[in-house]
């Protein structure tokens, strides 16, 4: 039995557990200990002990610190504290609960394999020593399991999925954040936030990320305001444009949860005769994908190691750890493979457009295995998201549900030409290239000496020659590919 069953009843304190829901407002679980009246410990565990358990790459480590300092903030704002603690998820809740007497946990539901495990194994233990566990949603815009097919069976296929997301009525209008939260007499002990280590020192390779993103609710709501004001009415036209701020750069604070997809959604709202329908409409169809991403992992607990379509495990990839090396580094002779390699390094962020170049090129132009590409998105995102990256690194390879197909082979030099004509954003993070005119600034290995030495680059020493030939890479993974695309 917990101490909380020797306190009056109205007395004893409901746990809140912050997981990836650091915000206040649109907050269902806040909401619910804030109105119950009882005191209210909110509480954050860094959870390891448990590879599986760590849910953070290194760059997201550097996130995690800045928005629990700015949650920690808006909790004191409202009369509140954030408590901190390292450990398994489970013990430490007992823990915290045995030392608060607490008779009550609430939280928002995580959907990753990982976060369902732990939420109904504690959920049947806080339950079995008489402790009321309550969860809610908020990280989705539909939970997983509310959407299905006429059979009753998952989705495999986009369309189909967003049809009925459409049809499946509003998610709920949010709500606001509490403007007071009732605290216990005293709070339990806390970890210092400094103690955990989470931001890099030597070297400190984040030192630029504070230069793009700005951690925490606040940080959130306002690059929102700014992308409903300026951008999202030509969503659908610039999205695809890595050098036009054109998409709303919002992942990194989904991520996190510092938002909510049901804020987004009735961001983008359609006003009748808007001139801007389309591009609200393909922004809702994004978030929709973030839903359908989490679907999928619903149903495949093993989406980012095991192929859904498994004649993939045959597949012959190459173990190149020096072509993957110049990959992660930027140094492939692709420009547009080089800069989006090296914004995600900079700033832990890629634009989606070139996000689908370099995992194409990883994939097909280098033969290796995708979720070599997964894992290195996942340390090095911020956004980083067990569902989005596991399905989408599926969808480029070809082996996921209603992925492209294997043949369809991105040409880094077109798709550079197509999305990045002028080459500015190429010259935003591949400074060498700065002086290349825009005719070869996608194709640097085809610009005659003359041209070259204008531009001050001498190829091989100080921009890369392509690692491959593009053309003969595609026969070679045409081939690869032929010999898996009978089986079953
Ligand atoms: P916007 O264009 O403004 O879209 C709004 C929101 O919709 C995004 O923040 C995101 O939550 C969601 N969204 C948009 N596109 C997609 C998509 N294709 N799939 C799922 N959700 C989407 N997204 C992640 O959030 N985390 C990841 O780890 C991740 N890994 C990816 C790996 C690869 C190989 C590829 C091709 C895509 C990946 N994406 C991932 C999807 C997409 O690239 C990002 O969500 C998007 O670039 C984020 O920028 P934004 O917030 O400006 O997006």
């Amino acid at each position: 039995m917990s101490a909380g069953k020797a306190l009056p009843a109205d007395a004893a304190p409901v746990i809140l557990w912050f997981r990836r829901d650091l915000r206040l407002h649109d907050n269902h679980a806040l909401a619910a200990a804030a109105s119950s009246g009882r005191p209210v410990v909110p509480l954050f565990i860094l959870e390891d002990g448990n590879d599986d358990a760590m849910p953070y790459g290194a760059a997201q480590a550097w996130w995690l610190h800045r928005s629990l300092e700015r949650l920690t903030a808006r909790l004191e704002a409202i009369g509140s504290r954030l408590i901190l603690r390292r450990g398994g998820a489970a013990d430490t809740v007992f823990s915290v609960a045995d030392e608060t007497g607490a008779d009550a946990v609430f939280w928002n539901r995580r959907h990753d394999a990982c976060g369902i495990e732990i939420d109904s194994a504690l959920k049947a233990g806080l339950r079995a020593r008489g402790i009321d566990a309550q969860s809610f949603a908020g990280q989705l815009l539909h939970d997983p399991t509310r959407l299905k097919t006429k059979t009753g069976g998952s989705y495999k296929v986009f369309t189909p999925f967003w049809r009925a997301l459409q049809q499946g009525g509003e998610p709920d209008t949010p709500i606001d954040a509490p403007s007071s939260v009732r605290s216990p007499e005293r709070f339990p002990a806390s970890d210092r936030l400094d103690d955990w280590s989470l931001l890099p020192t030597k070297p400190d390779w984040a030192s630029r990320f504070g230069e793009v993103w700005t951690p925490g609710e606040e940080g959130a709501q306002a690059r929102l305001s700014v992308f409903v004001a300026d951008r999202i009415g030509d969503y659908d036209r610039t999205r695809d444009f890595p050098a036009i701020d054109g998409t709303s750069q919002l992942s990194p604070h989904l991520a996190f949860g510092e938002i909510s997809p049901a804020v987004l959604w009735h961001a983008a709202r359609l006003d009748e005769g808007s001139r801007w329908t389309e591009g609200l409409v393909t922004f809702r169809k994004e978030l929709a994908w973030r839903d359908f991403s989490y679907h999928l992992l619903y149903h495949h607990r093993k989406l980012d190691s095991e192929n859904i379509d498994r004649r993939f495990d045959a597949f012959e990839w190459r173990r190149d750890d020096e072509r993957f090396a110049a990959w992660t580094r930027g140094m492939t002779g692709y420009p547009i493979v080089d800069a989006g390699m090296r914004q995600l390094w900079k700033h832990g962020y890629m634009h989606n457009r070139v996000r689908m170049i370099t995992a194409s090129f990883l994939i097909k132009d280098l033969l290796i295995d995708w979720r070599r590409g997964e894992q290195w998105f996942r340390d090095t995102l911020l956004d980083a998201d067990p569902a989005s990256n596991a399905a989408s690194w599926q969808w480029v390879a070809g082996c996921g549900a209603d992925a492209a197909p294997f043949f369809r082979i991105f040409n880094p030099v077109l798709q550079g030409e197509k999305f990045d004509p002028d080459g500015s954003y190429v010259k935003a993070f591949v400074p060498e290239l700065a002086e290349m005119p825009a005719k070869y600034v996608h194709r640097p290995f085809e610009a005659p000496a003359p041209v070259l030495r204008q531009a001050g680059i001498a190829l091989g020493t100080d921009y890369p020659q392509p690692l491959v030939d593009h053309r003969a890479a595609r026969d070679r993974a045409m081939e690869v590919f032929a010999r898996i695309r009978g089986g079953h």
